[in-house]
C-alpha cells in the first residue's frame, strides 16, 4: 500500500465504561473496552481489524462513528478534528460521509417499513428528493447490490440474510458515503454467502472510491478484504501490517496463537504454539505490563508482567507490541 492520503486518523483513543454498584451507584473501576488505539486509514484502502470477540474492535468501530462517546483521544476525518463535535454539526457535516453496516442483516432494517421505506428515509433526508426520484434511485440502489428494483416494494421479512445484508449495504451507500465501517457483516451469513457479499464488497468499493473499515474475529475473511490488518487484544492494537506481511511473518504470540487456531490457511507460515494457558482476561481486569502475559508461552518475569510493550515498527510497516518481537523476528 503506498503512502496515500489519510481520510481517518485517531490518536490514543479510549472508551472506558463506569461500573457501578449500591444503591447510591459509586464508580468502582471501568470496563477498559479501547485502551488507547492509534491508527490511520488511508483513503481507498480496507483496514482489517480482528480479534477474539470481547476485544474491543465492535466498541471501536462505534466510537470512531462517535456512535458511543469516546472516554478520551482524538477522531480525525478528512483532516478535522471531529471529537468533540456538537451532535447536530456531526450529523448535518459527515453523518452522511461515514457509514456503518452491522453484523445481524435481521435487525438493521425497520420490519414495518418496505425496502424503499428502509432506504428512501435517508435519501430524503439528506438529498431532499421527490417521491419518484427516491423511488429510481431505490431502484438503482437495488440493482447496484445485485437485487431486482421491483423487490422495492417487499418487506424485510420476505429476504434472505444475505439478501438483507445487500439491502442494508445499499442503503448504507444510498448517502453517497466515503467511509464504511462493516461490522462483521458476513459473521451472521452462510460461507456461500459470506464469499458473495465480501465479492460485492470489493465491487462497491471500487466503483465508488470507498474506504473499509472492516471489523472480523474471521481471519479468513479479514484476509481477504484487507489491505492492512491490525490485530486487537483487551483493547489494544499489538500487531499492525499489510495483511501478506501479517499472514506470512506473524511476529506477536498472539496473533500466531489466532493463526494457528483458525483451519489452516497457509500451514507453511504458521508457527506451532504450545497450549494456550488461562482464559481471556476481563476488560475490567487487565493485567499489568503487557495485557497478554497470563496466556503467553513466552512471557518473562519481571519484564512481561510489569512492563506494558508499545507498539513499534520491527519491519518497514509491521508494528507489533512485544518485549520480545526482535527476537521473534531474528529467530524467523
Ligand atoms: Fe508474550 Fe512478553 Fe511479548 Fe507479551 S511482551 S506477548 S508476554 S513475550
Amino acid at each position: 500500500m503506498s503512502d496515500g492520503e489519510v481520510l481517518l486518523k485517531i490518536v490514543d483513543l479510549k472508551k472506558y465504561f463506569p461500573i457501578k454498584t449500591g444503591v447510591i451507584p459509586k464508580v468502582v473501576g471501568y470496563v477498559k473496552a479501547v485502551d488507547g488505539v492509534n491508527l490511520e486509514i488511508k483513503r481507498g484502502e480496507v483496514l482489517g481489524i480482528v480479534g477474539e470477540s470481547g476485544c474491543g474492535k465492535s466498541t471501536l468501530a462505534k466510537v470512531i462513528l462517535r456512535l458511543l462517546e469516546p472516554t478520551s483521544g482524538k477522531i480525525i476525518f478528512d483532516g478535522q478534528d471531529i471529537t468533540k463535535l456538537k451532535k447536530k454539526e456531526l450529523n448535518k457535516k459527515f453523518r452522511k460521509r461515514m457509514q456503518m453496516v452491522f453484523q445481524d442483516p435481521y435487525t438493521q432494517l425497520n420490519p414495518r417499513m418496505n425496502i424503499k421505506g428502509n432506504i428512501g428515509i435517508a435519501l430524503k433526508q439528506h438529498f431532499n428528493l421527490s417521491d419518484s426520484e427516491v423511488e429510481r434511485r431505490v431502484g438503482d440502489l437495488l440493482e447496484a447490490v445485485g437485487l431486482s428494483r421491483k423487490w422495492m416494494y417487499r418487506y424485510p421479512h420476505e429476504f434472505s440474510g444475505g439478501q438483507l445484508q445487500r439491502i442494508a449495504i445499499a442503503r448504507a451507500l444510498s448517502v453517497e458515503p466515503e467511509f464504511l465501517v462493516l461490522d462483521e457483516p458476513t459473521s451472521a451469513l452462510d460461507v456461500s454467502v459470506q464469499a458473495q457479499i465480501l465479492n460485492l464488497l470489493i465491487d462497491i468499493k471500487k466503483e465508488h472510491n470507498l474506504t473499509y473499515l472492516f471489523i472480523s474475529h474471521n481471519l479468513s475473511v479479514i484476509e481477504y478484504i484487507s489491505d492492512r490488518i491490525g490485530v486487537m487484544y483487551l483493547g489494544k492494537v499489538v500487531e499492525l501490517a499489510e495483511a501478506r506481511e501479517l499472514f506470512n511473518n506473524p511476529i506477536h504470540p498472539y496473533t500466531r496463537l489466532l493463526l494457528s487456531s483458525i483451519p489452516p490457511i497457509k500451514p507453511k507460515t504458521i508457527v506451532e504454539l504450545p497450549d494456550i494457558i488461562g482464559e481471556v482476561p476481563s476488560a475490567r481486569n487487565i493485567p499489568p505490563g503487557c495485557r497478554f502475559h497470563p496466556r503467553c508461552p513466552y512471557f518473562k518475569e519481571k519484564l512481561c508482567d510489569i512492563e506494558e510493550p508499545e507498539l513499534k515498527e520491527i519491519r518497514p510497516n509491521h508494528f507489533v507490541a512485544c518485549h520480545l518481537a526482535s527476537e521473534f523476528l531474528s529467530n524467523k
